[in-house]
């Protein structure tokens, strides 16, 4: 039987370069979705010096040109998508709060946290849907959800970041809608918070990415029965993913 195939974007660095690791040790052939090559090149070579069928594919979530470009250089050389793993994603920060928040840096978080996985999500659409059951997973934010932003006794409670947060609502609705979409056809599409993790994203504090990257490999490789449209928060290794509010 052929590999089973996986996309990870941002996959050079930070909790990414983990998950594309993972998913490999879980025996699927990984496509490292970045958009320097050389990066890309160097992280996939050191897969494959850890035994991993690894290969990279610039990519700039960004970018309509790009992304459908790389749908075309995957889809010449794989049959079928079993994974998809959203995990570029950008921040500026800290910004001041909402009411002085610059509308150009909110438009480049969209465009790269929001748009960014709907875009890759429907350009290699027709390579996911070659697979027998595919997996989508979002890599979201606790920070995007509206419930914990407003309970007093939530971390969030105190957090600005107003831009990035909306990206990942916005993310998170785009997630909802095409679990519901694409239920019928098999395809789970599920949102991950890894939580404040250790990359430079994360500010060099919270969970080592090893431990962050568990939980998108988890909702990548879910069985026909679980679950789809879920908001899911990291929780350690060894229990059941807790659902975040939305
Ligand atoms: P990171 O270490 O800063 O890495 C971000 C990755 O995304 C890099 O590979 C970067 O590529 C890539 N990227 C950014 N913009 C891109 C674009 N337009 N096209 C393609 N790739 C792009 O971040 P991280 O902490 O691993 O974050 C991974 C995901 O988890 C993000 O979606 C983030 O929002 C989410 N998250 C992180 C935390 C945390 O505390 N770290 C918490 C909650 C959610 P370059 O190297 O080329 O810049």
């Amino acid at each position: 039987m052929s590999k089973r195939n996986a996309l990870v974007t941002g996959a050079n660095r930070g909790i990414g370069r983990e998950i594309a690791r993972q998913l490999g040790e879980h025996g699927f052939a990984v496509w490292l979705g970045c958009r320097d090559r050389e990066k890309g090149e160097a992280a996939a070579k050191e897969l494959r010096g850890a035994g991993i069928e690894a290969d990279a594919v610039v990519i700039d979530v960004a970018d309509d040109d790009s992304v459908r470009e790389a749908a075309a250089y995957v889809g010449g050389r794989i049959t079928a998508l079993d994974a998809l793993v959203n995990n570029a994603g950008m921040n500026f920060g800290p910004p001041p709060p909402a009411s002085g928040e610059s509308l150009d840096d909110i438009r480049a978080m969209f465009e790269t946290n929001t748009f960014g996985p709907l875009r890759v999500t429907q350009a290699f659409l027709p390579l996911l849907r070659k697979a027998k059951e595919a997996r989508i997973v979002m890599a979201t934010s606790g920070l995007g959800s509206i419930e914990s932003t407003l309970d007093m006794t939530s971390e969030n409670w105190t957090v600005g970041f107003a831009g990035y947060s909306a990206s990942k609502t916005a993310l998170n609705m785009f997630t909802v809608k095409l679990a519901k979409e694409l239920a019928p056809e098999g395809i789970k599409v599920n949102c991950a918070d890894p939580g404040l993790s250790n990359t430079e994203l994360g500010g060099y504090q919270g969970k080592d990415p090893k431990v962050s990257a568990g939980l998108a490999v988890r909702l990548a490789t879910l069985p026909w029965f679980g679950p789809t449209g879920g908001f899911f928060r990291d929780d350690g290794p060894d229990t059941r993913p807790p659902r975040q509010p939305w």
